[in-house]
């Protein structure tokens, strides 16, 4: 097996491994710091597509955690990514914010509502109606349905949020089954744009998560080391219900620093 020490680029999960609640997870800071002391190239990775890259580094600094924004790969910029090498150009009915218009701008496409090749689905807190109708109508009349990211539901405070995945079914409900392609997590295209972005290679690379059906089925389809923590939503006793498993399973990141090499 490959061990940590010789691994040269490092993408990782957000949430539930480096931040819980608003809060840094214990060891995230240090783990980060390493790889920066040690010349080790990382992403960190998050299947939302709400935020900018800006906005992200933004919202980690509030949880005391130091990250260049050009250390952040989303959904929003591995689907403007796809689409760029699919369809450069191409004319698109986007429903979504800031993270996904801006990514979609600047790899150079036209958003419109006016016959667009594809309609793109991302995460929104102001679903509309009129919105949710008009992709309804392009995806009949033929246009191609892209999503950023499969998740169904996402996390608040107050209790679960309905995600990306939740209104693709919605519209997929509506057009008699039409299935979008989905670009985030599990789909191993997140991580193959996250590697070429960072040029990496997977047998030199590893991918650190606490979900077993995205992150560790994900790293593992991609040919990466695979780092299970147990810092976010699997416990060590879920782990045998997978028929697949991770490389080493840690409690969280703060375990993995005595296993890197030091500058
Ligand atoms: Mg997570």
């Amino acid at each position: 097996m490959r061990e940590p020490a010789e691994i040269e680029c490092w993408l990782t999960d957000m949430d539930g491994v480096l931040v819980r609640e608003d809060h840094e997870i214990p060891g995230a800071g240090d783990l980060i710091q390493r790889w920066v002391d040690t010349s080790r190239r990382f992403l960190v990775l998050t299947n939302n597509s709400i935020f900018t890259q800006r906005d992200l580094a933004a919202r980690l600094v509030a949880t005391g955690l130091t990250i260049p924004e050009e250390n952040i790969w989303t959904s929003a910029l591995a689907t403007a990514r796809f689409l760029a090498d699919q369809h450069p150009g191409a004319r698109l009915f986007v429903i979504g914010e800031a993270g996904l218009t801006t990514a979609l701008h600047e790899a150079g496409f036209i958003l419109t509502d006016s016959s667009p090749d594809y309609v793109v689905l991302g995460e929104t807190r102001n679903y509309s109606f009129e919105a949710i109708t008009k992709a309804i109508r392009f995806i009949e009349s033929g246009a191609r349905f892209i999503c950023t990211n499969p998740d169904a539901t996402g996390p608040s405070p107050q209790g679960p949020l309905p995600a990306t995945g939740s209104v693709a079914a919605l519209i997929k409900a509506a057009t008699g089954g039409r299935e979008p392609y989905v670009v985030g997590k599990p789909n191993p295209m997140m991580f193959r744009s996250a590697l070429n972005r960072i040029e990496a290679h997977s047998e030199t690379t590893a991918m650190i998560g606490d979900r077993m059906d995205t992150d560790m089925v994900a790293g593992i389809e991609a040919g990466l080391l695979t780092v299970l923590v147990l810092s976010g939503i699997t416990r060590r006793e879920d782990i045998d219900l997978y028929p697949y498993r991770p490389n080493i399973v840690l409690d969280s990141v703060n375990d993995l620093l005595p296993l890197l090499s030091t500058p």
